[in-house]
This record gives structure tokens, C-alpha cells and sequence, in this order.
């Protein structure tokens, strides 16, 4: 029989290096815990980098309020921090708050500089990277992962966790550990790219028109390869489309950047505990650990309940980002500074799991935990 290669020994691995992995794994690594971030691509910042979605959606509630603090915020200021852009004057420190229900607090950042600075960070704050590796399965015993198994040039190997964070956008842990799970069939191709005019660098959305209650469309799930590849090739040929029409204004236009990941907005996620719905606007769960306003509309605010977190048959599995347990609030907890905002909270809540000892996510202290996370500049 071949031998098993066995990679390493963690507290902590963090699955997905998109925003949600990228905090999740930064947040550990603070708590004190030996982290590994797994990924199966070459580069961090998942559908914010390498997707070219490049506005990091609002911290506040967009009636003046801020809603989001902690590492959220700390990775919209980093986005930036290339001088690209600036943070609206009204929610600078000295910003006339007033104005502050005027503008939101929201940025546009350069996906590239994003993606280095990124790796900078999680390098920085001690986090091992393993990227070119996709994780493909798990060994469960007791109702706990042991090992994550992964793929990569060598091959198969393990990996040995006490905690697991599925940051992997689709939910991947989730379905390999038998958690039940949701599918979701309504993606349609989408791009974002970027075009060179000769003179400056401009970018471009094309695509069919989202609606995830719209059935009249066809949209792709990330259940087979074929639907994945087809998304990709759909979405491309509104690329090429483009082009030749900006081609048609201008000659010397040239392509400089493209999606090089498929662009899903919903596709698989964790049935939890408790799914956040959009009638859950404004309900105080006892064990919120977090909120987030609505970046489609001003006034409303959510609060994350912990309970959306965590895996119902896996002790020691959390999610983060876009797989979080959430079934008509998909759409406002998917945008980047609530996956950065329950990356935080996934990723303190493990490190918390594993120092107290608990038996499981579901027996964790959740006034300590929101303690910590209070602390951490989290706004509960
Ligand atoms: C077209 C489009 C437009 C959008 N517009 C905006 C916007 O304007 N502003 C905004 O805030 N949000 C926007 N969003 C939403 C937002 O970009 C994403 O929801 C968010 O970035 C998701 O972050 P995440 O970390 O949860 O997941 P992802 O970014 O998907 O990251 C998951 C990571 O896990 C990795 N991974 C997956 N499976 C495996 C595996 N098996 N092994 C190893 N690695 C794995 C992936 O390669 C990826 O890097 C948009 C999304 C789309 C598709």
C-alpha cells in the first residue's frame, strides 16, 4: 500500500486564502496559535484579487454608523495603502462626521497591489503558507477532523489540525466532513478586467445581469467541473465581446487583466445551527459576535450569531466568508468586509476552542469570545 506523506502538525489550518481565509488565519496566528493557510492557487485575496473585484463594500450602515471595525477594517486601509485611492474624507479621524451619512465607507482597491500586500501581511504575522495545494478530503474520528488530506506536485499527503477553518468560498470542508450542505445554481458568467487605452488603465464589468431570485436564467453551481468550465468560457466570451467592440473605438486597446478564477457569487454553503435570513434585520441573537449593514441599501444592520459559524456534525469546523450558514442574507454577507469580518471572528473563535479546551464549537464561551473580539476592535 503507498505510504502516507505527512505534511505537519497544526493548531490551526485555514482552508482558502481568499479575504475570509486571509483574516481567519491572520486572527489565529495573533491568538497564539501555529497556523497554516492552505491555497490552492499561487496568490491571497481569492475573488478580490485574483476575480478582480476591486471595491471593498462598506463598513458602515449608511446612515452614519459604522458597523464593521477589527481586521475588516484593518484590510480596506492595507488595500489602499499603495496610494491608490483614499478613505472618504468623512470617515477619516478627523472627518466631519456629520457628512458621514452622505458617503459610505467603502473603497476601490488595486487587486494587484491588494494580493502582494496581502501576502506580505500573513507572512509577517508568522501564518505558514502552502500554496499550489488543494484540499481534497478529510479523516474524521469521533466527530472531529484529525487530518486534512491535500494535493499537490508530491502528491497526496495529511495534514494533522485541532481546528479547521473552511474558508474555501464553496464550502469544500464542509462537504468532505458530511456537514449538510447548500447548493446553489444561480451564477451567471460575470467579468471584471481591466483594459490598457494607451493612456491609462480603465476597467470594465460585463455579463449577464445578477438576480439570485431570477430562475428564468441559467445560472451554474460548483457541483461538476463541466458547469465550472462553462461559467468560465461564458464569461470570457463577454471578455472577447468587449474588446473587439472597444476595438472597434480605439485600435491600440489592449487586455491587462481577467478573472482567473471562476467569478461565483453563491455557490455551496454550510446549513448550520441558525441560517441568517434577510427577516433577521436588526434581531440581537444572544450569541451575535458581530454585524454588518447592508451594502445595497441604507439603514438595515445584521448581526452574525455564532451559531452560523460552525459545523452542526464536526466539532472543531468553522466557516468563514461566503459559506457561512446564511440563506436569503447570502447576498449581503458575501461582500468582502463581512467575509474579512467572520474570518476574524473563525479565526479567534479557534484559537479560543483550542486554549479553553472545549469539547466543541457549539460549547464555546461566548461571552468570552466576544470579549476577545471586542477587544480586537470587533463592533458587536
Ligand atoms: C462578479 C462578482 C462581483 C462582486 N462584487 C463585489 C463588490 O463589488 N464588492 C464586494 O465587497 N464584494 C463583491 N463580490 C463578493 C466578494 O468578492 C466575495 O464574496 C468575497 O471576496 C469572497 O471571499 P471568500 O474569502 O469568502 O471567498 P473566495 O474569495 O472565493 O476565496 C476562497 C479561496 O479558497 C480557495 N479554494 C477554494 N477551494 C479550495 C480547495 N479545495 N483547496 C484549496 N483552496 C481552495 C480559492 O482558490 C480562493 O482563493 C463580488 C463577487 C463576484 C463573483
Amino acid at each position: 500500500m503507498e505510504k502516507v506523506r505527512k505534511i505537519g502538525k497544526y493548531d490551526v489550518v485555514v482552508v482558502g486564502g481568499g479575504i475570509a481565509g486571509v483574516s481567519a488565519s491572520i486572527s489565529s496566528a495573533r491568538n497564539g496559535m501555529k497556523v497554516c493557510l492552505i491555497e490552492k492557487f499561487c496568490a491571497l485575496g481569492g475573488l478580490a484579487t485574483i476575480g478582480n473585484v476591486c471595491v471593498y463594500l462598506p463598513l458602515c450602515d449608511g446612515k452614519g454608523n459604522q458597523t464593521i471595525g477589527g481586521l475588516a477594517e484593518e484590510l480596506l486601509k492595507l488595500s489602499i495603502s499603495d496610494g491608490y485611492k483614499d478613505i472618504p474624507q468623512a470617515w477619516k479621524e478627523k472627518g466631519d462626521i456629520k457628512k458621514r451619512k452622505e458617503t459610505r465607507y467603502k473603497v476601490e482597491f488595486n487587486p494587484v497591489s491588494f494580493m502582494l500586500l496581502l501576502e506580505e501581511l500573513v507572512l509577517k504575522e508568522g501564518v505558514e503558507i502552502r500554496y499550489d495545494t488543494r484540499f481534497c478530503g478529510v479523516i474524521k474520528e469521533n466527530n472531529e477532523i484529525t487530518h486534512l488530506i491535500i494535493e499537490d506536485k508530491e502528491g497526496k499527503g495529511i495534514i494533522e489540525c485541532k481546528v479547521v477553518v473552511d474558508a474555501s468560498g464553496d464550502a469544500d470542508v464542509c462537504y468532505f466532513s458530511g456537514e449538510d450542505i447548500v447548493s446553489v445554481d444561480a451564477n451567471v458568467p460575470v467579468a471584471w478586467f481591466f483594459c490598457f487605452d494607451g493612456k491609462e488603465v480603465k476597467r470594465y464589468v460585463v455579463g449577464e445581469r445578477y438576480d439570485p431570485y431570477n430562475r428564468d436564467v441559467k445560472g451554474f453551481s460548483v457541483n461538476t467541473v463541466k458547469e465550472i468550465t462553462e461559467q468560465i468560457i461564458k464569461s470570457r466570451e463577454y471578455i472577447r465581446r468587449k474588446i473587439e467592440q472597444l476595438k472597434g473605438e480605439n485600435p491600440h486597446i489592449y487586455p491587462v487583466s481577467i478573472p482567473l478564477m471562476p467569478t461565483f457569487r453563491m455557490t455551496r454553503r454550510l446549513k448550520g445551527k441558525i441560517e441568517l435570513r434577510e427577516e433577521d434585520e436588526g434581531k440581537i441573537f444572544p450569541d451575535a459576535v458581530g454585524m454588518t449593514g447592508d451594502w445595497r441599501r441604507s439603514g438595515p444592520i445584521y448581526y452574525i450569531p455564532f451559531s452560523c459559524l460552525y459545523g452542526v456534525k464536526t466539532k472543531n469546523l468553522t466557516t468563514a466568508g461566503r459559506c457561512i450558514s446564511a440563506s436569503s442574507a447570502w447576498d449581503i454577507i458575501r461582500a468582502i468586509p463581512c467575509c474579512a469580518l467572520t474570518g476574524e471572528i473563525s479565526g479567534t473563535a479557534s484559537s479560543l476552542l483550542i486554549k479553553e479546551k472545549a469539547e466543541s464549537f457549539s460549547n464555546l464561551d461566548i461571552k468570552k469570545l466576544q470579549k476577545i473580539l471586542k477587544k480586537q476592535g470587533v463592533i458587536i
